[in-house]
């Protein structure tokens, strides 16, 4: 027998029997932590690759192109959040624009004071950049959430300093898709007379945003969360708002964001913002259905499940849960050897031992917060996947459930079950 492993279909260390069940189609079920690039967008940045590579800061008439690609780009994102051209500042994704919006926003306002409000379930690219910030001088208070992950606005409120710069708060969240007051916090800002950030990297092209009517005024997002290209977001910046030079040299991006543009990621990016405003009322409606028949089933089929985050202001892709006794980490690779692709939590922690901090700071303990499934779905997702998916969870529940020397004594009754 030839023992030789076939790299195009096996996994490196498996026997090609054991991986006999991944052969099956794959079920994407991680949409917040990337989706597939869309064929109109990857076919509209093609000809920046190939025939229109001039650099948008070159003078010759062939560099217009570019320049044109750029420009139509920011135009259809402003339109999206109700924003002006010239206040949408490309970047190479989500994180430097909320790196950019807090040490931006610090080195400019600190004349003015040094204390920043955000909250507990932010993403990382927003909580280690404060936590850098409270090691370079400045004070930053993190509002508590309740069970559902909802910011608690009273205690956001009365964290208001009078040497408060800046409120940064998240539109949705990445694991649990909790949806914030947002209009609320920008009123409270607003009535407060201190600038309001928010992460919009899993909102921008799932939920309508208007940063008028929300009172924002920075707002991050990124382009391969909506159909676009990996490496490349904006952050809206309006008029007026003076946070400091970004990255310094040539005079692109108004001369607060130096660096050659990333071309095809931005023309990607417009494209994908316009394809997410055409479908997104469509869409929606589709992964909610399908998402409240995975919650449903999931709940009905799976003894000891939480939901996670809120029941109806959640994204509509987004299905959570924490299965008591089980290590979300082992469900997971049972669930990869049955196709289906889906995480923990965030894809940026999903390598760390430690229980997510947004399923802590919903107030659960963390042998809860160790079994989290996040299941993200799309709009090409079926009925049959939602089925497959929830059987697939059980099956894999049940099996690790079995092994679980907790589980053991819970069903011999020395310990209590959560529920
Ligand atoms: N903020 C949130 C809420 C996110 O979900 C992510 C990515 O998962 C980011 C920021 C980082 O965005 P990017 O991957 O474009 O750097």
């Amino acid at each position: 027998m030839d023992n030789r492993w076939n790299y195009e279909t096996e996994r490196p260390g498996e026997h090609p029997a054991q991986n006999r069940e991944a052969d099956r189609k794959m079920i994407y079920m991680d949409n917040a932590a990337t989706t597939k690039t869309a064929p109109e967008v990857a076919e509209a940045m093609m000809p920046y690759f190939t025939e229109l590579y001039g650099n948008p800061s070159s003078l010759y008439e062939f560099s217009d192109k570019a320049r044109e690609g750029i420009e139509r780009s920011r135009t259809v994102i402003a339109e999206m959040i109700g924003a002006k051209p010239e206040e949408i500042y490309f970047t190479s994704g989500g994180t430097e624009a909320d790196n950019w919006a807090l040490i931006g926003t610090a080195q400019a306002y600190a004349w003015k004071g040094k204390h920043i409000i955000t909250t507990k379930i932010e993403h990382h690219a927003v909580l280690h950049t404060a936590q850098y910030l409270e090691e370079h001088g400045f004070q930053v208070t993190y509002v508590n959430v309740d069970e559902n992950g909802m910011v608690k606005l009273k205690e956001l409120e009365q964290a208001i300093r009078s040497d408060t710069i800046l409120i940064s708060v998240m539109f949705a969240n990445n694991e649990i898709g909790t949806i914030q007051p947002i209009r609320e916090i920008g009123e409270i800002a607003a009535r407060n007379g201190i600038l309001f950030h928010t992460d919009a990297v899993q909102a921008f092209g799932q939920l309508p945003i208007h940063v008028g009517r929300y009172h924002i005024h920075m707002l991050s997002a990124s382009a391969h969360k909506l159909n676009g290209p990996k490496g490349t977001g904006f952050l809206y910046i309006q008029n007026g708002v003076q946070t400091q030079g970004w990255i310094h040299g040539g005079a692109q991006e108004r001369g607060r964001r130096a660096g050659t543009e990333n071309v095809p990621g931005i023309v990607g990016m417009g494209k994908a913002a316009e394809r997410a405003a055409a479908t997104m009322a469509r869409r929606i409606q589709k992964e909610r259905r399908l998402r409240d028949y995975l919650i449903w089933k999931m709940m009905k089929e799976v003894p000891y499940v939480r939901l996670n985050g809120h029941r109806s202001q959640r994204l509509a892709n987004n299905a959570s849960f924490c299965f008591q006794f089980v290590e979300g980490e082992s469900l997971l690779i049972m669930l990869d050897m049955k196709g289906i692709c889906a995480s923990s939590g965030s894809a940026c922690t999903s390598d760390q031992a430690d229980p997510s901090h947004v399923l802590l700071a919903c107030g659960l303990p963390p042998e809860i917060a160790h079994g989290s499934l996040r299941l993200t779905l799309n709009e090409e997702n079926t009925m049959e996947e939602m089925d497959y998916v929830a059987a697939s969870v059980k099956e894999a529940v049940g099996s690790l459930r079995k092994k679980s020397p907790a589980y053991e004594d819970f069903v011999k009754g020395n310990i209590q079950g959560r529920g």
